[in-house]
Protein backbone atom coordinates (compact mmCIF):
# COMPACT_ATOMS: atom_id res chain seq x y z
CA UNK A 1 0.00 0.00 0.00
CA UNK A 2 2.89 2.52 0.92
CA UNK A 3 4.59 1.89 -2.40
CA UNK A 4 1.16 2.40 -4.26
CA UNK A 5 0.90 5.78 -2.17
CA UNK A 6 4.42 6.67 -3.25
CA UNK A 7 3.70 6.12 -6.85
CA UNK A 8 0.78 8.58 -6.14
CA UNK A 9 2.95 11.24 -4.76
CA UNK A 10 5.85 11.30 -6.88
CA UNK A 11 2.78 11.46 -10.14
CA UNK A 12 1.47 14.32 -8.17
CA UNK A 13 4.50 16.01 -7.59
CA UNK A 14 5.52 15.45 -11.84
CA UNK A 15 2.43 16.60 -12.80
CA UNK A 16 3.17 20.28 -10.30
CA UNK A 17 6.46 20.27 -12.50
CA UNK A 18 8.64 18.90 -9.43
CA UNK A 19 11.63 16.40 -11.90
CA UNK A 20 13.02 13.61 -10.12
CA UNK A 21 16.37 14.51 -9.00
CA UNK A 22 18.42 11.68 -10.97
CA UNK A 23 17.55 13.46 -14.10
CA UNK A 24 18.96 17.05 -12.56
CA UNK A 25 22.38 16.63 -12.89
CA UNK A 26 23.79 20.01 -11.15
CA UNK A 27 21.21 19.21 -8.08
CA UNK A 28 22.56 15.22 -7.89
CA UNK A 29 25.99 16.64 -8.08
CA UNK A 30 25.15 18.49 -4.07
CA UNK A 31 24.23 15.26 -2.55
CA UNK A 32 25.22 14.25 0.46
CA UNK A 33 25.24 10.88 2.53
CA UNK A 34 22.32 11.68 4.46
CA UNK A 35 20.19 10.40 1.57
CA UNK A 36 18.66 14.00 0.22
CA UNK A 37 20.13 13.76 -3.27
CA UNK A 38 20.76 16.90 -3.70
CA UNK A 39 17.10 17.42 -4.16
CA UNK A 40 15.02 20.67 -3.65
CA UNK A 41 12.16 18.86 -2.10
CA UNK A 42 12.52 15.14 -0.02
CA UNK A 43 9.36 13.49 0.84
CA UNK A 44 9.63 10.71 3.38
CA UNK A 45 6.44 8.28 3.03
CA UNK A 46 6.56 6.19 6.59
CA UNK A 47 4.90 2.61 7.48
CA UNK A 48 4.75 2.08 11.11
CA UNK A 49 3.63 -1.91 10.14
CA UNK A 50 7.07 -2.15 10.87
CA UNK A 51 9.20 -1.68 14.02
CA UNK A 52 10.82 1.17 15.28
CA UNK A 53 9.24 3.41 12.30
CA UNK A 54 9.36 6.55 14.51
CA UNK A 55 13.33 5.21 15.26
CA UNK A 56 13.96 5.97 11.50
CA UNK A 57 11.86 8.58 10.76
CA UNK A 58 13.67 10.44 13.13
CA UNK A 59 17.46 9.00 12.37
CA UNK A 60 16.96 10.13 8.61
CA UNK A 61 15.34 13.40 9.60
CA UNK A 62 18.30 13.84 12.02
CA UNK A 63 20.50 13.64 9.04
CA UNK A 64 18.41 15.80 6.92
CA UNK A 65 18.70 18.92 9.30
CA UNK A 66 22.06 19.39 8.58
CA UNK A 67 21.80 19.51 4.73
CA UNK A 68 18.73 22.21 5.84
CA UNK A 69 21.71 24.29 7.61
CA UNK A 70 23.76 24.05 4.46
CA UNK A 71 20.20 24.49 1.88
CA UNK A 72 17.63 26.20 3.81
CA UNK A 73 15.37 26.43 0.91
CA UNK A 74 15.56 22.51 0.72
CA UNK A 75 11.77 21.52 1.88
CA UNK A 76 11.34 18.17 3.83
CA UNK A 77 7.53 16.76 3.91
CA UNK A 78 6.69 13.69 5.79
CA UNK A 79 3.61 11.31 4.69
CA UNK A 80 2.51 8.18 5.59
CA UNK A 81 1.16 5.98 8.32
CA UNK A 82 3.51 7.50 11.23
CA UNK A 83 2.24 11.16 10.40
CA UNK A 84 -1.11 10.19 10.28
CA UNK A 85 -0.53 9.35 13.73
CA UNK A 86 1.98 11.90 15.13
CA UNK A 87 0.73 14.49 13.18
CA UNK A 88 2.43 18.04 14.43
CA UNK A 89 4.11 15.79 17.02
CA UNK A 90 6.68 15.59 14.10
CA UNK A 91 7.59 18.84 13.73
CA UNK A 92 7.50 19.75 17.29
CA UNK A 93 10.62 16.71 17.29
CA UNK A 94 12.09 18.17 14.25
CA UNK A 95 10.91 21.94 13.33
CA UNK A 96 12.87 21.93 10.30
CA UNK A 97 9.95 20.05 8.76
CA UNK A 98 8.29 21.58 6.07
CA UNK A 99 5.18 18.90 5.32
CA UNK A 100 3.55 16.85 7.16
CA UNK A 101 0.41 15.23 5.88
CA UNK A 102 -1.40 11.82 6.25
CA UNK A 103 -2.79 9.23 5.02
CA UNK A 104 -6.04 10.17 3.67
CA UNK A 105 -4.75 13.78 2.18
CA UNK A 106 -2.03 12.69 -0.87
CA UNK A 107 -3.15 14.49 -2.59
CA UNK A 108 -2.72 17.87 -0.82
CA UNK A 109 1.19 17.23 -0.83
CA UNK A 110 1.82 20.26 -3.47
CA UNK A 111 -0.46 22.28 -2.00
CA UNK A 112 1.16 22.20 1.07
CA UNK A 113 4.73 22.81 -0.05
CA UNK A 114 3.82 25.63 -2.03
CA UNK A 115 2.17 27.15 1.06
CA UNK A 116 5.16 26.15 3.68
CA UNK A 117 7.39 27.83 0.65
CA UNK A 118 5.08 31.08 0.72
CA UNK A 119 4.45 31.13 4.14
CA UNK A 120 8.06 30.17 5.56
CA UNK A 121 6.34 27.70 8.20
CA UNK A 122 5.16 24.16 8.63
CA UNK A 123 2.39 22.89 6.87
CA UNK A 124 0.64 20.09 8.69
CA UNK A 125 -2.82 18.84 7.56
CA UNK A 126 -3.80 15.47 8.45
CA UNK A 127 -7.09 14.55 7.61
CA UNK A 128 -9.39 11.63 9.62
CA UNK A 129 -11.19 10.00 6.74
CA UNK A 130 -10.18 9.74 2.78
CA UNK A 131 -11.78 12.49 0.59
CA UNK A 132 -10.13 11.43 -2.22
CA UNK A 133 -9.90 7.65 -3.42
CA UNK A 134 -6.05 7.27 -4.11
CA UNK A 135 -6.15 5.46 -7.19
CA UNK A 136 -8.02 8.57 -8.66
CA UNK A 137 -4.69 10.67 -8.35
CA UNK A 138 -2.01 11.01 -10.54
CA UNK A 139 0.82 8.25 -10.53
CA UNK A 140 4.53 7.75 -11.75
CA UNK A 141 5.23 4.13 -11.53
CA UNK A 142 8.76 3.18 -11.94
CA UNK A 143 8.10 -0.38 -13.96
CA UNK A 144 6.31 -0.57 -16.90
CA UNK A 145 5.68 -4.18 -17.02
CA UNK A 146 3.77 -4.46 -13.66
CA UNK A 147 1.05 -2.00 -11.88
CA UNK A 148 -0.58 -2.34 -8.53
CA UNK A 149 -4.27 -1.66 -9.03
CA UNK A 150 -6.26 -0.45 -5.80
CA UNK A 151 -9.70 -1.90 -5.04
CA UNK A 152 -10.17 -0.56 -1.59
CA UNK A 153 -8.75 0.96 1.22
CA UNK A 154 -8.95 0.40 5.17
CA UNK A 155 -10.06 -2.23 6.77
CA UNK A 156 -12.99 -3.05 9.12
CA UNK A 157 -11.40 -6.06 11.30
CA UNK A 158 -9.81 -5.11 14.57
CA UNK A 159 -6.62 -7.50 15.29
CA UNK A 160 -5.16 -6.22 18.25
CA UNK A 161 -2.18 -6.07 17.17
CA UNK A 162 -2.64 -4.05 14.14
CA UNK A 163 -2.35 0.02 13.67
CA UNK A 164 -4.02 0.04 10.34
CA UNK A 165 -7.75 0.28 10.59
CA UNK A 166 -6.75 2.89 13.00
CA UNK A 167 -4.23 5.03 10.69
CA UNK A 168 -6.12 3.75 7.24
CA UNK A 169 -10.14 3.72 8.72
CA UNK A 170 -12.71 1.90 8.08
CA UNK A 171 -12.66 0.15 4.53
CA UNK A 172 -13.76 1.97 1.35
CA UNK A 173 -13.96 -0.09 -1.98
CA UNK A 174 -13.75 1.19 -5.32
CA UNK A 175 -16.60 -0.03 -7.92
CA UNK A 176 -16.00 -2.79 -10.06
CA UNK A 177 -16.41 -0.61 -12.96
CA UNK A 178 -13.94 1.99 -11.53
CA UNK A 179 -11.17 -0.74 -11.08
CA UNK A 180 -11.68 -2.64 -14.28
CA UNK A 181 -11.27 1.15 -16.22
CA UNK A 182 -8.23 1.13 -14.47
CA UNK A 183 -6.46 -2.39 -15.22
CA UNK A 184 -7.37 -1.31 -18.77
CA UNK A 185 -5.80 1.88 -18.63
CA UNK A 186 -2.48 0.36 -17.33
CA UNK A 187 -2.75 -2.62 -19.41
CA UNK A 188 -3.25 -0.07 -22.46
CA UNK A 189 0.09 1.31 -21.49
CA UNK A 190 2.35 -1.82 -21.41
CA UNK A 191 1.63 -3.65 -18.29
CA UNK A 192 1.05 -6.94 -18.19
CA UNK A 193 1.16 -8.15 -14.68
CA UNK A 194 -1.30 -6.35 -12.74
CA UNK A 195 -1.93 -6.99 -8.17
CA UNK A 196 -4.89 -5.85 -7.28
CA UNK A 197 -4.23 -3.84 -3.58
CA UNK A 198 -6.54 -3.79 -0.65
CA UNK A 199 -6.49 -4.07 3.25
CA UNK A 200 -8.48 -7.41 2.88
CA UNK A 201 -9.36 -7.46 -0.51
CA UNK A 202 -11.29 -10.44 0.07
CA UNK A 203 -13.87 -8.28 1.56
CA UNK A 204 -14.35 -6.58 -1.06
CA UNK A 205 -18.03 -5.55 -1.41
CA UNK A 206 -18.69 -5.02 2.05
CA UNK A 207 -19.25 -1.05 1.23
CA UNK A 208 -21.59 -1.37 -1.55
CA UNK A 209 -23.48 -4.71 -0.32
CA UNK A 210 -22.46 -6.75 -3.24
CA UNK A 211 -22.06 -10.63 -2.19
CA UNK A 212 -19.15 -12.43 -4.15
CA UNK A 213 -17.93 -9.15 -5.39
CA UNK A 214 -14.21 -10.15 -5.59
CA UNK A 215 -14.48 -13.55 -7.34
CA UNK A 216 -16.74 -11.62 -9.48
CA UNK A 217 -14.06 -9.04 -10.11
CA UNK A 218 -11.42 -11.70 -10.18
CA UNK A 219 -13.10 -13.20 -12.98
CA UNK A 220 -13.65 -10.02 -14.80
CA UNK A 221 -10.36 -8.88 -14.29
CA UNK A 222 -9.07 -11.80 -15.79
CA UNK A 223 -10.72 -11.48 -19.10
CA UNK A 224 -9.08 -8.50 -19.76
CA UNK A 225 -6.91 -8.78 -23.21
CA UNK A 226 -3.66 -8.38 -23.04
CA UNK A 227 -3.65 -8.76 -19.22
CA UNK A 228 -1.14 -11.69 -19.23
CA UNK A 229 -0.59 -11.90 -14.81
CA UNK A 230 -3.16 -11.63 -12.28
CA UNK A 231 -2.41 -11.19 -8.71
CA UNK A 232 -3.54 -10.25 -4.98
CA UNK A 233 -2.98 -8.89 -1.59
CA UNK A 234 -3.81 -9.15 1.26
CA UNK A 235 -6.77 -11.71 1.82
CA UNK A 236 -7.77 -13.02 5.43
CA UNK A 237 -8.86 -16.11 5.98
CA UNK A 238 -11.87 -15.42 8.00
CA UNK A 239 -13.75 -14.37 4.61
CA UNK A 240 -12.12 -16.34 1.78
CA UNK A 241 -14.69 -18.09 0.33
CA UNK A 242 -15.08 -21.04 -1.89
CA UNK A 243 -15.86 -19.11 -5.00
CA UNK A 244 -12.74 -17.13 -4.70
CA UNK A 245 -10.90 -20.08 -4.87
CA UNK A 246 -12.79 -21.27 -7.76
CA UNK A 247 -12.55 -18.04 -9.82
CA UNK A 248 -8.99 -18.26 -9.09
CA UNK A 249 -8.71 -21.91 -10.24
CA UNK A 250 -10.86 -21.42 -13.46
CA UNK A 251 -9.22 -17.92 -14.06
CA UNK A 252 -6.11 -18.72 -16.27
CA UNK A 253 -4.70 -15.42 -15.70
CA UNK A 254 -4.81 -15.45 -11.80
CA UNK A 255 -1.51 -16.16 -11.11
CA UNK A 256 -1.25 -19.78 -8.75
CA UNK A 257 0.05 -18.00 -6.15
CA UNK A 258 -1.95 -17.46 -2.44
CA UNK A 259 -0.83 -15.30 0.27
CA UNK A 260 -2.72 -16.45 3.47
CA UNK A 261 -1.94 -14.99 6.62
CA UNK A 262 -1.94 -17.52 9.16
CA UNK A 263 -0.17 -15.45 12.58
CA UNK A 264 -0.80 -17.99 14.45
CA UNK A 265 -1.36 -22.26 14.51
CA UNK A 266 -2.76 -21.48 18.17
CA UNK A 267 -6.96 -20.96 18.75
CA UNK A 268 -6.19 -19.64 21.97
CA UNK A 269 -3.59 -16.98 20.50
CA UNK A 270 -5.76 -16.21 17.03
CA UNK A 271 -8.99 -15.62 19.80
CA UNK A 272 -6.51 -12.95 21.46
CA UNK A 273 -5.50 -11.66 18.40
CA UNK A 274 -9.22 -11.03 17.46
CA UNK A 275 -8.54 -12.82 14.48
CA UNK A 276 -12.29 -14.31 13.43
CA UNK A 277 -10.80 -17.55 11.98
CA UNK A 278 -9.47 -20.68 13.87
CA UNK A 279 -6.63 -23.10 12.87
CA UNK A 280 -9.01 -25.85 10.98
CA UNK A 281 -10.70 -23.33 8.81
CA UNK A 282 -7.85 -22.00 7.98
CA UNK A 283 -6.56 -25.71 7.03
CA UNK A 284 -9.47 -26.14 5.33
CA UNK A 285 -8.93 -23.28 2.75
CA UNK A 286 -5.52 -24.45 1.75
CA UNK A 287 -6.57 -28.05 1.34
CA UNK A 288 -9.11 -26.89 -1.37
CA UNK A 289 -6.68 -24.44 -2.95
CA UNK A 290 -4.12 -27.40 -3.07
CA UNK A 291 -7.22 -29.80 -4.31
CA UNK A 292 -8.07 -27.07 -7.24
CA UNK A 293 -4.91 -25.33 -7.77
CA UNK A 294 -2.29 -28.09 -7.29
CA UNK A 295 0.77 -25.81 -8.40
CA UNK A 296 -0.08 -23.26 -6.36
CA UNK A 297 2.50 -21.56 -3.91
CA UNK A 298 1.17 -20.69 -0.65
CA UNK A 299 3.01 -17.89 1.26
CA UNK A 300 1.58 -16.36 5.09
CA UNK A 301 2.84 -14.14 7.67
CA UNK A 302 3.34 -15.55 11.28
CA UNK A 303 3.59 -13.47 13.93
CA UNK A 304 5.77 -14.75 17.33
CA UNK A 305 5.80 -14.43 20.87
CA UNK A 306 2.59 -11.87 21.07
CA UNK A 307 1.36 -10.93 24.89
CA UNK A 308 0.18 -15.15 26.53
CA UNK A 309 1.59 -17.08 23.62
CA UNK A 310 2.60 -20.19 25.65
CA UNK A 311 5.22 -23.03 24.60
CA UNK A 312 1.96 -25.04 23.93
CA UNK A 313 0.31 -22.31 21.59
CA UNK A 314 3.92 -22.16 20.07
CA UNK A 315 4.02 -25.56 19.26
CA UNK A 316 0.48 -25.19 17.52
CA UNK A 317 1.85 -22.72 15.65
CA UNK A 318 5.00 -25.03 14.27
CA UNK A 319 2.42 -28.03 13.67
CA UNK A 320 0.77 -25.95 11.38
CA UNK A 321 3.72 -24.75 9.23
CA UNK A 322 5.16 -28.33 9.13
CA UNK A 323 1.54 -29.44 7.65
CA UNK A 324 1.13 -26.24 5.51
CA UNK A 325 4.07 -26.87 3.42
CA UNK A 326 4.35 -23.24 2.80
CA UNK A 327 6.75 -21.90 0.60
CA UNK A 328 7.81 -18.94 2.20
CA UNK A 329 6.58 -17.34 5.13
CA UNK A 330 7.14 -13.61 6.79
CA UNK A 331 7.54 -14.02 10.33
CA UNK A 332 7.65 -11.85 13.05
CA UNK A 333 8.78 -10.88 16.59
CA UNK A 334 5.85 -9.32 18.35
CA UNK A 335 6.69 -6.05 18.97
CA UNK A 336 3.70 -3.89 20.76
CA UNK A 337 2.67 -0.89 18.60
CA UNK A 338 1.54 1.88 20.73
CA UNK A 339 -2.15 2.40 20.37
CA UNK A 340 -2.70 -1.10 19.61
CA UNK A 341 -4.82 -3.04 22.12
CA UNK A 342 -2.03 -5.74 22.50
CA UNK A 343 0.51 -3.15 23.74
CA UNK A 344 -1.71 -3.02 26.73
CA UNK A 345 -1.88 -6.55 27.55
CA UNK A 346 -0.10 -8.13 30.48
CA UNK A 347 1.95 -11.12 30.27
CA UNK A 348 3.94 -10.15 27.72
CA UNK A 349 6.58 -12.73 26.56
CA UNK A 350 9.84 -12.30 27.57
CA UNK A 351 12.20 -11.26 24.33
CA UNK A 352 15.24 -13.69 25.41
CA UNK A 353 12.01 -16.94 24.90
CA UNK A 354 10.44 -15.15 22.01
CA UNK A 355 13.58 -14.56 20.15
CA UNK A 356 14.46 -18.29 20.75
CA UNK A 357 10.65 -19.97 19.18
CA UNK A 358 11.44 -17.26 16.35
CA UNK A 359 14.50 -18.94 15.64
CA UNK A 360 13.22 -22.83 15.51
CA UNK A 361 10.24 -21.12 13.90
CA UNK A 362 12.53 -19.50 10.98
CA UNK A 363 14.37 -22.81 11.16
CA UNK A 364 11.76 -25.24 10.36
CA UNK A 365 10.47 -22.89 7.48
CA UNK A 366 13.88 -22.21 6.09
CA UNK A 367 14.35 -26.40 5.82
CA UNK A 368 10.30 -26.18 4.39
CA UNK A 369 10.86 -23.80 1.99
CA UNK A 370 14.55 -25.55 0.61
CA UNK A 371 12.29 -28.91 0.41
CA UNK A 372 9.74 -27.20 -2.22
CA UNK A 373 12.01 -25.33 -3.96
CA UNK A 374 14.29 -28.58 -4.63
CA UNK A 375 10.53 -30.17 -5.49
CA UNK A 376 10.89 -27.50 -8.75
CA UNK A 377 14.06 -28.77 -10.04
CA UNK A 378 12.97 -30.33 -13.71
CA UNK A 379 10.24 -28.38 -14.23
CA UNK A 380 9.69 -26.11 -16.62
CA UNK A 381 8.70 -22.15 -15.65
CA UNK A 382 7.65 -19.63 -17.50
CA UNK A 383 8.98 -15.79 -15.82
CA UNK A 384 8.60 -12.34 -16.55
CA UNK A 385 11.74 -11.08 -16.61
CA UNK A 386 12.25 -8.12 -13.97
CA UNK A 387 14.09 -4.66 -14.39
CA UNK A 388 15.89 -4.58 -11.18
CA UNK A 389 15.26 -7.64 -9.21
CA UNK A 390 18.75 -9.92 -8.67
CA UNK A 391 21.19 -7.17 -10.88
CA UNK A 392 24.27 -8.80 -9.92
CA UNK A 393 23.31 -11.46 -12.05
CA UNK A 394 23.96 -9.92 -15.19
CA UNK A 395 27.74 -10.61 -13.91
CA UNK A 396 27.50 -14.45 -14.26
CA UNK A 397 24.95 -14.19 -17.49
CA UNK A 398 21.48 -14.53 -15.81
CA UNK A 399 18.59 -13.03 -15.83
CA UNK A 400 16.00 -12.81 -13.21
CA UNK A 401 12.47 -12.19 -12.74
CA UNK A 402 9.51 -13.99 -11.13
CA UNK A 403 7.90 -17.36 -12.19
CA UNK A 404 4.39 -17.88 -12.18
CA UNK A 405 3.86 -19.00 -8.95
CA UNK A 406 6.17 -15.82 -7.67
CA UNK A 407 9.01 -17.44 -6.84
CA UNK A 408 12.35 -15.71 -8.22
CA UNK A 409 14.16 -17.84 -10.63
CA UNK A 410 17.66 -16.69 -11.74
CA UNK A 411 17.67 -17.50 -16.01
CA UNK A 412 20.82 -18.33 -17.39
CA UNK A 413 21.02 -16.65 -21.39
CA UNK A 414 22.45 -18.67 -23.86
CA UNK A 415 24.94 -17.49 -25.81
CA UNK A 416 24.22 -15.08 -28.40
CA UNK A 417 21.52 -13.43 -26.17
CA UNK A 418 21.93 -9.84 -24.37
CA UNK A 419 19.44 -8.43 -21.41
CA UNK A 420 18.27 -5.45 -22.06
CA UNK A 421 19.13 -5.85 -26.36
CA UNK A 422 17.17 -9.04 -27.17
CA UNK A 423 15.50 -9.78 -24.00
CA UNK A 424 13.81 -6.92 -22.07
CA UNK A 425 12.32 -6.15 -18.96
CA UNK A 426 8.74 -7.65 -19.15
CA UNK A 427 9.35 -10.06 -22.47
CA UNK A 428 8.62 -13.86 -20.97
CA UNK A 429 11.02 -16.25 -20.67
CA UNK A 430 10.62 -19.93 -20.57
CA UNK A 431 13.40 -22.63 -18.73
CA UNK A 432 13.80 -25.77 -17.04
CA UNK A 433 14.56 -25.29 -13.41
CA UNK A 434 18.40 -27.01 -12.95
CA UNK A 435 18.63 -25.69 -9.41
CA UNK A 436 16.99 -24.83 -6.46
CA UNK A 437 18.29 -22.97 -3.24
CA UNK A 438 16.19 -21.49 -0.32
CA UNK A 439 14.90 -19.12 -1.58
CA UNK A 440 15.18 -18.68 -5.73
CA UNK A 441 15.31 -21.10 -8.42
CA UNK A 442 18.17 -21.20 -11.12
CA UNK A 443 16.62 -22.22 -14.74
CA UNK A 444 20.05 -22.71 -16.45
CA UNK A 445 18.56 -25.05 -19.58
CA UNK A 446 19.48 -22.47 -22.12
CA UNK A 447 23.07 -22.46 -20.93
CA UNK A 448 23.68 -26.15 -22.05
CA UNK A 449 21.70 -25.99 -25.10
CA UNK A 450 18.28 -27.61 -23.25
CA UNK A 451 15.13 -25.37 -23.31
CA UNK A 452 14.97 -21.52 -23.54
CA UNK A 453 12.51 -20.02 -25.40
CA UNK A 454 11.65 -15.88 -25.41
CA UNK A 455 8.60 -14.22 -26.06
CA UNK A 456 8.43 -10.34 -26.46
CA UNK A 457 5.65 -8.87 -24.86
CA UNK A 458 4.05 -5.08 -25.40
CA UNK A 459 5.90 -4.59 -21.57
CA UNK A 460 9.12 -5.04 -23.02
CA UNK A 461 8.28 -3.18 -26.38
CA UNK A 462 7.54 0.06 -23.83
CA UNK A 463 10.76 -0.39 -21.90
CA UNK A 464 12.49 -0.72 -25.27
CA UNK A 465 10.55 2.80 -26.16
CA UNK A 466 11.74 4.22 -22.88
CA UNK A 467 15.42 3.40 -23.55
CA UNK A 468 15.32 5.09 -26.40
CA UNK A 469 13.56 8.09 -25.83
CA UNK A 470 14.64 8.71 -22.24
CA UNK A 471 12.90 12.28 -21.40
CA UNK A 472 9.38 11.60 -21.17
CA UNK A 473 9.75 9.21 -18.20
CA UNK A 474 8.41 12.00 -16.03
CA UNK A 475 5.16 11.14 -17.77
CA UNK A 476 2.50 11.00 -14.97
CA UNK A 477 -0.97 8.92 -16.14
CA UNK A 478 -3.90 10.34 -14.60
CA UNK A 479 -5.53 8.37 -12.05
CA UNK A 480 -7.75 6.97 -15.04
CA UNK A 481 -6.33 7.27 -18.39
CA UNK A 482 -7.50 7.46 -21.87
CA UNK A 483 -7.00 3.25 -23.09
CA UNK A 484 -4.34 4.04 -26.20
CA UNK A 485 -5.57 1.70 -29.09
S1 LIG B 1 -7.07 -7.70 8.78
FE1 LIG B 1 -6.14 -7.33 10.81
S2 LIG B 1 -3.92 -7.31 10.36
FE2 LIG B 1 -4.95 -7.00 8.39
S3 LIG B 1 -5.09 -4.76 8.17
FE3 LIG B 1 -7.03 -5.45 9.10
S4 LIG B 1 -6.70 -5.21 11.31
FE4 LIG B 1 -4.65 -5.17 10.34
Amino acid sequence: MNVHDSERMAGLLAADGYVPVEQVPEAAARATEAGDGGADVVVINTCSVRENAANRLFGNLGQLASVKKNRPDMQIAVGGCLAQQMRADIVKKAPFVDVVFGTHNIDVLPVLLKRARHNRDAAVEIEESLKVFPSTLPKKADSSYAAWVSISVGCNNTCTFCIVPHLRGKERDRRPGEVLAEIEAVVSEGAVEVTLLGQNVNSYGVSFGERDAFAKLLRAAGNIEGLERLRFTSPHPAAFSDDVIRAMAETPTVMPSLHMPLQSGSDRILRMMRRSYRRAKFEGILERVRELIPDAAITTDIIVGFPGETEEDFQQTLEVVEKARFASAFTFLYSPRPGTPAADMEDQVPDDVAAERYKRLLALQEKISFEEMQKLEGTTVEVLIAETEGRKDLATRRISGRARDNRLVHVGLPAGFEYGRDIRPGDMVTAVVTHAAPHHLVADSGVTGGLFSHRKTRAGDMWAEKQACPVPDNKVTLGIPIIRR
